[in-house]
């Protein structure tokens, strides 16, 4: 809420920010479009640069030049993020996600209960 401390605002911020990031990519279409790969690079670049949180995008732009993103497919888009996202957990102590499960990515991620990934066709 509005009364939210620092801490729970950055920690609001992160997930939202994850969910935007794991759900593009989860929903990006197979076989992937030079389009919607081209986006979700574009989408994933300006992370790096404009993340409200500069620690946290300085770490992300860091990851990226370390690793540069997957975009061999779908797939590995999604990896790619969930690595990641286990970069920061790893920072904060957290449990790693199991990123190889692509299927548990998709149960997780894949549902944007909107029907409109980035590839879907138009109405
Ligand atoms: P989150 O870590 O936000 O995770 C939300 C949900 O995502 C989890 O409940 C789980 O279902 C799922 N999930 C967890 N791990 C993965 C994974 N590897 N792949 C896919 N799904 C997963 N915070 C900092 O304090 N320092 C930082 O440097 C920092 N850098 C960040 C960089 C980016 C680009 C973003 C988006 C966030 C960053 N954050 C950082 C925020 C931090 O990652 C968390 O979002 C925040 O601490 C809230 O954590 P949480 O435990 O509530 O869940």
């Amino acid at each position: 809420g509005v009364n939210a401390s620092a801490v729970e605002k950055k920690a609001e911020l992160g997930r939202a920010g994850w969910t935007l990031i794991h759900t593009t990519a989860a929903t990006l279409p197979t076989p992937l479009t030079p389009a919607a790969r081209d986006g979700v690079v574009a989408l994933l670049r300006a992370v790096a640069q404009t993340y409200p949180c500069k620690e946290c995008r300085e770490h992300f732009a860091s990851f990226i030049a370390v690793h540069p993103i997957d975009i061999e497919s779908r797939d590995s888009i999604l990896q790619w993020t969930c690595i990641a996202h286990n970069a920061v957990n790893a920072r904060q102590h957290k449990p790693a996600y199991p990123c190889g499960d692509i299927k548990a990515l998709d149960a997780r991620w894949g549902d944007c209960g909107c029907d409109r990934g980035p590839g879907a066709a138009k109405a």
